[in-house]
């Protein structure tokens, strides 16, 4: 078996006493199965004093490590034929489980540690990749290359008791893993799930290819990609939509109610005067407003139309006033444990002119829902003499509302 080589160039060596102490890692060291070559920078320093930090060109505060001891000790490293220079920094990339099982089949690694403020920027040109470990700044490079160090020694053939722990493992798949447990079967009331000791292997496979999905999703569902959600059951799936995960829910409603002699004009609960005295005919009171809100309230959490609530076959509600079918939509809406957001709606009427009134609409609309006149948005538009409003045959309205899921 061919060893994996670690050469790092580094001017804290002595950080890395710490691969003695990490069992699985120190225990491949013993077998052979890597070997951690140190090269110290000190040694490549210049001058009497070693020297292998400089002030930056420029000004600025902080030491950077000049670039000709880093090429030295980059040149005195034996290169396998199947090598790689990482280089630790921030800027890098942020190192992946997948990396790690790239690089694992090479024969080598040189990690080159920066320090103090970084190194000079023509240290780069040696990298084949710059790695970072995450989004946050250390001291050094040496606690990142020890992270790639165990972290791919662990996948190295013969490194691990049961090479089978690293099949369903975190990472590893786009999933994390499944919840782990061990005895006592009770421990302060908290019970091992029932399925993990019935002995059924198929249904334990089931459930904990189940518990990676459901994990992800909850936790890192920037991982989870279109074939893995494609997996899930379907109840799963509509559940993550309602509930589980998302905070938000948007909708989107539209109504037209046609003008017509010998009715009222009522819009946002407003009464309005028409030029030629129309009305908008409907079972209700026609409120094209409130309905196209109503609408996309029950739209955003996908419980139909208002005709589902109030049929017009049901004479209960005959010329009703709209404002209290929306008191009734917005109760069923935080029944479900919802609250509005905001809403944003558009009137498209060629006339009478609706602006004079949107604030009255408005103050009506945030009544009903009991929430703030500035969350309410309502605008008017003609529709340019086209088509049935254009024409005055009718008055339109949109709306679009967006819920938020109630602690
Ligand atoms: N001024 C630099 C950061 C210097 S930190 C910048 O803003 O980019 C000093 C050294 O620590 C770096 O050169 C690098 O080798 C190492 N380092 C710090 N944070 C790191 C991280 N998240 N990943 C990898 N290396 C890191």
């Amino acid at each position: 078996m061919t060893r994996f080589n670690f050469d790092v160039i580094t001017l804290f060596p002595k950080a890395f006493e710490l691969i003695n102490n990490l069992g699985v890692i120190t225990r491949a060291l013993e077998k052979n199965l890597i070997n951690v070559n140190l090269h110290d920078l000190r040694e490549y320093g210049e001058g009497n004093y070693r020297q292998v930090d400089d002030k930056p060109y420029g000004g600025g505060s902080g030491m950077v490590l000049k670039p000709e001891p880093i090429y030295k000790a980059h040149d005195s490293i034996d290169k396998l034929p199947n090598s790689k220079t990482l280089l630790m920094t921030p800027q890098g990339k942020v190192l992946k489980q997948q990396d790690l099982l790239r690089w694992s089949s090479l024969d080598q690694l040189i990690i080159i540690c920066g320090q103090y403020e970084g190194f000079d920027e023509r240290v780069r040109c040696l990298a084949d990749e710059e790695v970072s470990i995450g989004d946050y700044v250390l001291s050094g490079g040496e606690i990142p290359s020890i992270s790639i160090i165990n972290g791919l020694t662990r996948l190295l053939p013969g490194t691990l008791g049961d090479p089978g722990s690293l099949i369903d493992e975190s990472h590893n798949s786009s999933l994390l893993e499944y919840p782990h447990y061990t005895r006592p079967l009770i421990f302060r009331e908290m019970r091992v799930p029932d399925i993990l000791v019935s002995g059924n292997h198929e249904e334990i496979k089931l459930w904990r290819k189940q518990k990676m999905l459901e994990r992800t999703l909850d936790r890192r569902n920037d991982l989870i990609s279109n074939e893995d959600y494609k997996k899930l059951p379907k109840s799963k799936r509509i559940n993550r939509d309602s509930n589980e995960i998302m905070k938000f829910r948007i909708g989107n409603g539209y109504d037209i109610h046609r003008l017509v002699e010998g009715r009222n004009l009522i819009i946002g609960g407003v009464k309005l005067q028409h030029p030629d005295n129309l009305g908008l005919d409907g079972h209700s009171d026609a409120d094209v407003l409130s309905h196209s809100i109503m609408d996309a309230l029950l739209g955003a959490l996908s419980l139909g139309d208002i005709g589902k609530y109030f049929p017009p076959s049901d004479q209960k509600w005959k010329n009703v006033d709209s404002l209290f079918l929306l008191s009734k939509v917005i109760e069923l809406i935080r029944n479900q444990g919802w609250e509005v957001n905001n809403i944003d709606s558009v009137i498209v009427a060629e006339r009478p002119k609706i602006k004079p009134f949107v604030e009255l609409m408005k103050n009506n609309i945030a009544e009903i829902l009991q929430i703030e006149d500035s969350f309410i948005g309502i605008k008017a538009t003609t529709n340019e003499k086209l088509g049935p409003e254009g024409r005055e045959e009718g008055i339109s309205c949109h709306s679009v509302v967006l819920l938020e899921k109630k602690e």
